[in-house]
């Protein structure tokens, strides 16, 4: 059960709320967000949600029987938006495009990306500082240091950054210079990381687990939400399978059940997904049709020479078609929901 609270709320009025859900054997748990107060009770005891509704001090009350809670649309039927400032929002309708390179390499890579992002008229710049790699002597990210580069160029542009974040400590320092915090996929159910992304006021894009499901990744989200952090967004990038013809199974199901699920905007990133290159515009027009708020995806201008995840990566030209694609093939999904 999920108890939106009054903002002025009396603590007499939150004595008897308290003492009610005791009375009815609910564990009350306390959420405080950038938006909202509520109280999340978890119980089993059936009684008349109306008891609690007409108190003193309550603005909203929604019985939720999903695992997550405050993630789901059963609570909230209206989609959330995630607004990055400088009209640049995500899930209001309006398709959003993240793009870049897998790593960020250098400052000429930096500024070429860039480049290319601004002709296209696409917000936001997607890159890897710290690169969480299969194999240790791999390129494992400039750290620090490229962000505060690449933050400095994406300023003055008006890009906006997308990048990931390891580990709690790294947090603070990243603050400063990141728009969305992205949690990658081997993070997907570090909870440690999850609560601590829930302590601060800034949107985290939270990816699937390589084989996470559904109801995982929901309750990955639950744990920043609960911590105070409503500015959440969910990505599909493809689940490990059997099939080993590409890099993973991504997972169109998925997109349209989360779509159906939660109120949180959903990302769709075919690199990723897919893994090929060649597969990366399609896989990305049927995430789209499956109701996508907006992809992800890996550029570089000379993706041959990335420093990592090169076989996923589209060089500029490609790009600059697939945007197109992307972009009036989310319109036409609008324009099908009127049928
Ligand atoms: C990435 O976005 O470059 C990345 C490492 O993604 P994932 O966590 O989905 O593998
Ligand atoms: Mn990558």
């Amino acid at each position: 059960m999920i108890i939106q609270l009054e903002k002025n709320i009396t603590a007499e009025q939150r004595k008897q709320l308290e003492k009610k859900l005791g009375d009815i054997q609910y564990k009350a748990n306390d959420v405080k967000t950038q938006f909202a107060d509520y109280i999340v009770a978890v119980g089993k005891t059936d009684f008349d949600i109306r008891s609690i509704g007409t108190m003193e001090g309550i603005r909203d009350i929604h019985r939720v029987s999903d695992p997550y809670k405050l993630v789901s649309k059963k609570w909230k039927v209206n989609d959330s938006v995630i607004d990055l400032g400088d009209d640049v929002k995500i899930g209001t309708g309006e398709f959003a495009i993240m793009a870049g390179p897998c790593s960020i390499e250098s400052e000429e890579q930096i500024a070429s990306t860039i480049k290319h992002l601004k002709e296209n008229g696409i917000r936001i710049m997607r890159g890897g500082v710290y690169k969480p790699r299969s194999s240790p002597y791999s390129f494992r990210g400039l750290g620090i240091d490229g962000l505060k580069m690449w933050h400095e160029q994406a300023k003055e542009a008006g890009l906006k950054i997308v990048t990931e974040v390891m580990m709690t400590e790294q947090i603070d320092a990243m603050m400063d210079y990141v728009d969305i915090f992205q949690v990658g996929a081997r993070n997907s159910q570090n909870f440690n990381l999850l609560d601590a992304l829930g302590k601060v006021d800034k949107p985290v894009l939270l990816k699937r687990g390589i084989s996470g499901t559904i109801d995982e990744l929901l309750q990955a989200a639950e744990y920043i939400f609960s911590n105070g952090n409503e500015k959440i967004m969910l990505c599909e990038r493809g689940i490990r399978s059997y099939e080993g013809a590409y890099r993973n199974c991504f997972d169109v199901n998925a997109i349209a059940m989360l779509k159906e699920k939660t109120h949180l905007p959903v990302i769709a990133d075919p690199s990723h997904g897919i893994g090929i290159r060649s597969f990366v515009e399609p896989v990305g027009l049927a995430g789209i049709m499956a109701g996508a708020d907006g992809v992800i995806m890996e550029v570089h201008h000379t993706p041959e020479k990335a420093f990592s995840d090169g076989q996923q990566t589209l060089d500029y030209g490609q790009a600059h078609k697939t945007y197109q694609k992307f972009s009036k093939t989310f319109l036409l999904r609008e324009e099908m929901k009127q049928i």
